[in-house]
């Protein structure tokens, strides 16, 4: 027998939500936008042909640098793009959380965030949030080895306020903070302005909800000069050309579209809060969510039971089965139609099981 099995990286892996490719599902369980990407994407998308596959991509995203740039009001070499921003938070781990001292996230957040720590081997804790699952600023003024947080925080949508953020940064400027903005266009304020202040924050934001476009794969950071440098420097050590030739032009196509963009995202907010409204008329509790979903629990109803209710009916919302939160179902705001017929099954399923 050989002993090779000593030898391996062992890790206990993320679980992505189901993609399940059932005929008309309701699906309302990985954040998706139930809205389609700019029509300007899809032209262009139409227009591209083949070479787009033969060739390698441009190592540097330029096109696509160049347009964020623009967007968010920073010079390009400020912007670091990746496939997704669970590759650009992998890249952002292993190139700043490298001091040995257990990074700091909360304990209620996304599930990504201590497998990647395990993953690279930086000790973490994870501090719990308040009765209203809200971040304890305080509780990061220890000394430690870095910061993640997600703003709004996942699953729960809750929002940090700009001035505890800037408070958690400014307490820890020996390491790097990094905020986690996946939701940040359904409600919230970015903490983008305040990386001219503090040169140990780093924002990343994502492709995947706000511009509906979770199967290109793009995320991107914005920080100072020198972070992304790092960060560039890791990438480029580990894989050149991450973002493909087609997601680098639809995804610039997307940015430059401000006006789709805005109108998709008032569409889903504007669900978003009349879902909630109805869901408290029946019953549902959930705190107030700057997110594109609502993190809902029943005081007469089992979550699991509900989740399998809903299963059986091709309605796909998400359970997380951990501490404090196994008695939740996080459900994604679809369209006002997709949200009606949800709403119609809970009322159904409430009247069969006499909860009311
Ligand atoms: N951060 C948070 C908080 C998320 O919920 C997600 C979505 N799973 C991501 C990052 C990653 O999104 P993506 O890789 O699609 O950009």
């Amino acid at each position: 027998m050989s002993n090779w099995e000593s030898n391996i990286r062992k890790v206990i892996p993320y679980t992505p939500g189901e993609q399940p490719d059932a005929k008309d599902m309701i699906k309302l369980n990985t954040n998706e936008n139930p809205y389609p990407p700019s029509p300007k994407v899809t032209a262009l998308l139409k227009s591209l042909d083949s070479d787009e596959l033969r060739l390698y991509p441009d190592p540097k995203v330029q096109v696509l640098v160049d347009a964020l740039a623009k967007r968010y009001e920073v010079k390009p070499s400020q912007v670091f793009v990746g496939v997704g921003s669970d590759d650009v938070l992998a890249m952002c781990y292993l190139t700043f959380f490298n001091s040995g001292k257990p990074i700091l996230f909360p304990d209620i957040t996304y599930s990504f965030y201590d497998v990647w720590a395990n993953l690279y081997n930086i000790p973490f804790k994870d501090l719990p949030l308040d009765e209203n699952l809200c971040i304890v600023k305080e509780d990061y003024y220890q000394d430690n080895g870095g910061v993640i947080f997600p703003n709004p925080n996942a699953p729960t949508g809750v929002e940090t306020s700009l001035a505890d953020i800037e408070d958690i940064v400014a307490h820890n400027p020996d390491v790097i903070c990094i905020v986690d903005e996946a939701y940040i266009d359904f409600g919230c304020e970015s903490a983008i302005p305040l990386i001219e202040k503090y040169d140990n924050l780093i924002v990343v934001q994502t492709f995947s909800k706000s511009r509906s476009m979770a199967g290109s794969r793009i995320g991107f950071a914005i920080g100072n000069e020198r972070l992304i440098k790092y960060l560039n420097d890791v990438k480029y050590s580990f894989n050149s050309y991450t973002i493909d030739r087609v997601s680098m032009k639809l995804g610039a196509a997307a940015v430059e579209d401000e006006a789709y963009f805005q109108e998709t995202n008032k569409k889903i907010i504007a669900t978003r809060e009349r879902t909630k409204e109805r869901l408290e008329a029946l019953g549902f509790e959930m705190p107030d969510s700057k997110s594109n979903f609502l993190f809902i629990s029943h005081p007469k109803i089992n979550a699991k039971k509900l989740l399998a209710a809903l299963r059986e009916r091709n309605i796909y919302v998400r359970y997380f089965d951990k501490p404090r939160i196994d008695n939740m179902l996080r459900v994604t705001i679809g369209t006002d139609e997709q949200m009606d017929c949800f709403l119609a099954f809970i009322k159904e399923y409430m009247e069969k099981e006499n909860i009311c």
